[in-house]
Parts: structure tokens; C-alpha cells; sequence
């Protein structure tokens, strides 16, 4: 297993428990997490049942800045994706499957804006500039841009046979 990387002082981080790397955070005590031993409270979680991290390890500030990201531009955007369309939908899934490839769609275009490929588009290992960059990349973008963005790529695609 590669360790992640700290964003804040690129030092490789080490798999700790909650309960040993804050004894005083009892949320934290069941959770095996990659930790930064330079830095204070500088740490990311695993994915579920395994060692393997969801990210890179980021201090509060950075954390703060990732989940803000998350809860004010980037869910918003796909999360009210089926608000375009009229008419509503015949079922939940129909909604389901408009809302997730509507989420796909906006990473796609902040991948892009962002210059990044989409496996390194994932808000857990962004640092304090990125998070930053990305805001400013989607502040007063509607989803229906995203969509027209992404219909035009997606056709261009097709035309290639690249699908
Ligand atoms: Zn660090």
C-alpha cells in the first residue's frame, strides 16, 4: 500500500487508529486513518473496511475548505440536475440515473476546467489551491451549462468512436 501524501508538507503519512492518533476526538477512536506525524490533526479516513485512503491526509483548514466545496457547489449542481428537466420523471430510478450522470458530468467539467484527469479530480486530495481554484471554476455555473458543455464533448466523442 502507497502512503498518501500530506498536502500540507508532502511528508507520507502513516496508518494510525483514531484512538491512538487523537485519544481525544472519541468520533474518531473506531476509524483506521492515514495520519501526518509532522503535522498537527492532519489526517484523512480509509475506504470502508479497508486501509485504503480516501484521499490525502489535510489539516482543518483544508477540510473545511474540501467540505464546503462539496456542500455548496458541487452537490448542489448535480443533486438539482433533474430540476431542468419538465415534466418530471416516471420513477425514482429515472431520477437516480439523471442525478448520476449529471454528477458525472459536473466532475468531468471540473476536471477539465481544472486541468486535470477525472481519477485526479477527487475533492479528498485536493489542497487549499485546488479547492480554491475548483470554487472559482464553478461559481454562477448552472447545470445547464454543465450539460451543454458536456453534450458537445460527448457527441465529439461519439464521432471519434471513442466512447
Ligand atoms: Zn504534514
Amino acid at each position: 500500500m502507497t502512503a498518501p501524501r500530506c498536502v500540507e508538507c508532502g511528508a507520507e503519512a502513516v496508518l494510525a487508529t483514531g484512538r491512538e492518533a487523537y485519544p481525544h476526538r472519541p468520533d474518531l477512536a473506531g476509524k483506521i486513518m492515514w495520519k501526518c506525524q509532522m503535522c498537527a490533526d492532519s489526517h484523512c479516513g480509509c475506504h470502508e473496511g479497508s486501509q485504503r485512503p480516501l484521499g490525502r491526509p489535510a489539516g482543518p483548514k483544508v477540510r473545511e475548505a474540501r467540505t464546503l466545496l462539496h456542500k455548496r457547489m458541487l452537490d448542489p449542481l448535480w443533486q438539482t440536475a433533474d430540476q431542468i428537466y419538465e415534466g418530471g420523471f416516471e420513477n425514482e430510478l429515472a431520477r437516480t440515473i439523471v442525478r448520476g450522470k449529471a454528477r458525472s458530468r459536473v466532475y468531468a467539467f471540473l476536471a477539465n476546467r481544472l486541468s486535470m484527469t477525472k481519477e485526479e479530480c477527487h475533492t479528498g486530495s485536493f489542497d487549499l489551491d485546488q479547492c480554491r481554484a475548483a470554487w472559482r471554476a464553478l461559481q454562477g455555473i448552472s447545470y445547464a451549462e454543465i450539460r451543454e458543455w458536456a453534450k458537445v464533448r460527448e457527441k465529439a466523442a461519439k464521432e471519434n468512436g471513442d466512447t
